[in-house]
């Protein structure tokens, strides 16, 4: 007898909790991952604040569709090293926590207005892993990643974490992973590069507008204007800190940390929303 699951079904299985916090990371290098750096430390530290979820979705900016919107059901999704020119240790990373197919199902039934469809092969990529190796060292919390549609409107990421946020209430843990500022086109490497006016400039203003809860603002391309462009010349590391802003609402409380510019032009800004 096959038995099919609903949503309701699935919100009764995963008992109410306290509402989780809600976290975005800027990832910035792979090289994270591997290096004791003020980032890495300070996702050590955060994990160590978390409550334990029952599983992690993760929006990462390196999972990029068209059209749809993927979610990823695999039972154990592989590491993926989804870049080149780095050392051979980084190609050896492995994260091997446990997918959750039959939760990712239904946040394909609840995300089914986002034409929203499963998916077996991604897995975990570098936006995922390279943070939640520091988040969760022991890889025992069951993770999978939903996809950013860049066919869409700004809009669309807010309307998707809206839609997630009924996730908290039953103990997922919802991560972001991006940058607010990302041109790597404008990186300057060496030590002591400056940041960028226009990276330190949306930085501030992305901070400014999140601490007012303005996030229509955030997804105003109109009055972004061409500040959105020079800090993102593609928007796909600007989405997952979209959808987490949506996930959000009045009865969080907001927390940032490591805002600093990297290379001149990666924000390294992450934030937390905390239910009061
Ligand atoms: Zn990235």
């Amino acid at each position: 007898m096959t038995v099919t699951r609903t949503f309701e079904d699935l919100k009764a299985g995963l008992a109410p909790t306290p509402r989780m916090p809600l976290v975005f990371l800027g990832h910035g290098s792979p090289m994270n991952a591997i290096q004791d750096t003020a980032y890495s430390r300070a996702w050590s530290e955060l994990g160590k604040t978390l409550p334990r979820p029952k599983a992690i979705l993760v929006v990462s900016a390196h999972w990029m569709t068209r059209g749809t919107t993927l979610v990823d059901v695999s039972a154990m999704p592989r590491t993926i090293h989804d870049f080149h020119g780095f050392p051979e240790p980084l190609f050896q990373q492995n994260y091997p926590a446990p997918g959750a197919p039959d939760l990712a199902r239904e946040v394909v039934s609840l995300l089914a207005s986002h034409h929203a469809e499963e998916d077996d092969q991604w897995g975990l990529d570098h936006g995922a892993w390279t943070v939640l190796k520091f988040l969760y060292p022991k890889a025992d919390v069951p993770v999978f990643q939903v996809s950013i549609d860049m066919g869409r409107g700004l809009d669309y990421q807010l309307e998707i974490g809206k839609t997630l946020s009924a996730l908290r209430d039953r103990g997922v843990l919802v991560l972001g992973s991006g940058n607010v500022v990302h041109n790597l086109r404008a990186v300057e490497w060496g030590p002591g590069a400056r940041p960028h006016d226009f990276a330190l400039e949306f930085d501030a203003l992305f901070a400014d507008r999140l601490t007012d809860r303005d996030f229509a603002a955030l997804a105003d391309r109109q009055r972004l204007g061409s500040l959105l462009q020079q800090a993102h010349p593609s928007v796909d590391h600007y989405l997952p800190a979209l959808t987490m802003a949506g996930a959000a609402d009045d009865g969080d409380d907001l927390t940032f940390m490591t805002d600093a510019i990297d290379l001149g032009s990666i924000s390294m800004r992450s934030f937390v929303f905390h239910a009061r």
